[in-house]
């Protein structure tokens, strides 16, 4: 453990969707890589009190923790570049910030003295900080402030960094990723931007130690030195991080112009070696795939407006990669939106040509019907099945309707009237929604759960206890159990009392892979511990495409 706990807050210049998320995840793994204990913290300006309430199509992935906290996308990232699990105090937002400036100051905690915006709620932000540091026993803090610096949001926070550097000056860095453009018709980078970004910064007392020059390609010496000129560093201290093909990359660019020892040199630290090894075995596999494995990723979230939002599911496209790359193979994947398979604008048989279908999670009616179309597109056409939550519901629908002869059968989610409701809301969820309470309300978080011997669940995890994060509100529904068990379909895995079904699966004899989970196995996929589910999907998948050939 080092003297004092140190802290280095990640700030964005100039734009946002630069990788700021990348980049404090990066620094972390270097700072784990040198052997220090690190835990990593995301603020986001949101009134929001957690990222549960906020739709996918406009803020990307929630991201459940352990604790079934539910957050932003880049707590995922944190996790998979440190390959551990993180707490609830690691995530804040503005709503969640002021929830517990107003809790203490309604209880009287505040002893009848005016509860301020500056100091109390940077105090509160600095005491979450100081929590997390604590509860983690971390020697590095990170801290990326969500939003870029000039906007109106997030001056809180950044007063929060400054009045932790003002108590702390030796314990504190600043690292502002900023973006470096070469405009089209000009063909030259230009820094302009990025002097701003740092004046702005200085503007509300805080100065970057370090830049992360974000940027198309390299930075050649000479932009350096005018970067650390105008804005008041090193020219070493400022860092070229141009684009990478894969996000894993990173951290070894980041190594390449000494970032970790400039972080260690700024904080007091002592100075030790980066042990990247590990790290650069696995960034070896995602350029070594030898073969091409086609997933696509059935799903209802990808259409906002003209673009595509691959974020809405990164952390299922992290663990498809994840998996492929520790297979040996190259992934690609598709998009497809099931709403077209409802149109009948694109037809089933596109199917076809993958190697692999999976259905994300999701909620309400859109797009449905066509997934259970795609679903019963893949178990006729023995096409390798993953479905993950929603994914899982649907593919018991299919079964239902389809093998067991149970007409009609659906979700209560979509009918509450189903003539056969094989997914139906739980028990402990029917008083919640009563009550109309929807934040944080979901059965969240990681719960235990039993496998069966001899399925192809066992067979994947090799373990027969086992915890996943689960984030729903509906599950199979006890009284068609043991219908569907009857016509084929095999619950693998289920909680410690019998009661809710974890896992459908067809047996490995009828289908080389076809199964679906109640919980997101992507939220414990990890580039380093791939996940084992995914890892069998994926080997499925591979071994289809091979057989085509
Ligand atoms: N809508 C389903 C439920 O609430 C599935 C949720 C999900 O896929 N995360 O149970």
């Amino acid at each position: 453990m080092a003297e004092n706990p140190k802290y280095i807050f990640v700030v964005g210049g100039v734009m946002s969707g630069i990788g700021k998320g990348i980049a404090a995840s990066s620094i972390g793994r270097i700072m784990k890589s040198k052997g220090f204990k690190v835990t990593s913290i995301k603020i986001d300006p949101y009134i929001n009190v957690d990222a549960g309430t906020m739709n996918p199509t406009e803020h990307g992935e929630v991201f459940v923790l352990d604790d079934g906290y539910e957050t932003d996308q880049d707590m995922g990232n944190y996790e998979r570049f440190l390959g551990e699990s993180l707490p609830e105090i690691n995530y804040m937002t503005t709503g969640r910030v002021y929830t517990e400036v107003i809790r203490r100051e309604r209880n009287l905690e505040y002893k009848g003295k005016n509860v301020e915006v500056v100091p109390d709620i940077p105090l509160e932000v600095i005491r979450r900080i100081t929590e997390a540091q604590k509860k983690a026993g971390a020697d590095v803090v990170t801290i990326e402030v969500g939003g870029t610096i000039g906007e109106y949001q997030n001056i809180i926070f950044l007063e929060a960094a400054r009045m932790l550097k003002q108590r702390h000056p030796r314990d504190v860095a600043v690292v502002m990723v900023s973006y470096v453009p070469v405009p089209g018709n000009i063909g030259e980078m230009k820094t302009k931007p990025t002097q701003y970004a740092a004046r702005s910064l200085n503007s509300v007392g805080l100065q970057a130690d370090v830049i992360l020059a974000r940027s198309t390609q390299p930075l050649d010496q000479k932009r350096k030195e005018k970067i650390a000129l105008f804005c008041n560093i090193l020219s070493e201290h400022v860092i070229s991080a141009p684009d990478v093909k894969s996000i894993y990359d990173v951290p070894i660019n980041f190594e390449k112009d000494g970032l970790g020892n400039i972080l260690t040199d700024i904080l007091g630290l002592p100075e030790r070696k980066t042990d990247l090894t590990e790290w650069e075995a696995f960034v070896k596999k995602t350029k070594n795939g030898s073969r091409e494995v086609n997933i696509a990723v059935v799903g209802k979230y990808f259409d906002s407006g003209s673009f595509v939002l691959a974020d809405v599911y990164i952390s299922v496209l992290e663990a498809i990669k994840i998996a492929s790359h520790h297979n040996g193979l190259k992934p690609k994947i598709s998009y497809i939106n099931s709403k077209d398979f409802e149109a009948g604008e694109v037809p089933l048989s596109v199917l076809e040509q993958y190697d692999g279908i999976l259905v994300p999670g999701g909620f309400g009616e859109t797009g449905i019907e066509g997934i259970v179309q795609a679903i019963e597109y893949t178990r006729v056409h023995k096409i390798p099945y993953f479905g993950l939550c929603y994914g899982m519901q649907l593919a018991v629908i299919e079964y239902a309707r389809h093998v067991a002869g149970l007409e009609g059968a659906q979700t209560t989610e979509i009918k509450k009237d189903a003539t056969h409701p094989v997914i139906d809301i739980m028990e402990s969820q029917k008083a919640v929604l009563k009550k109309g309470s929807f934040g944080g309300t979901m059965r969240l978080g990681a719960y235990p759960c039993n496998i069966i011997k001899g399925t192809v669940a066992h067979r994947a995890y090799g373990a027969e206890n086992i915890s996943e994060r689960h984030r729903h509100r509906y599950e199979v529904n006890p009284a068609y159990i043991e219908r569907l068990e009857k016509a084929g379909l095999v619950f693998s895995g289920r909680s410690p009392d019998g009661v809710l079904m974890e896992i459908a699966e067809l047996p490995h004899t009828e289908h080389p892979f076809f199964l679906g989970t109640q919980f997101h196995p992507e939220f414990l996929s990890r580039p380093l511990t791939p996940h084992p589910l995914f890892m069998a999907f994926i080997k499925a998948a591979g071994e289809r495409g091979e057989s085509k050939k």
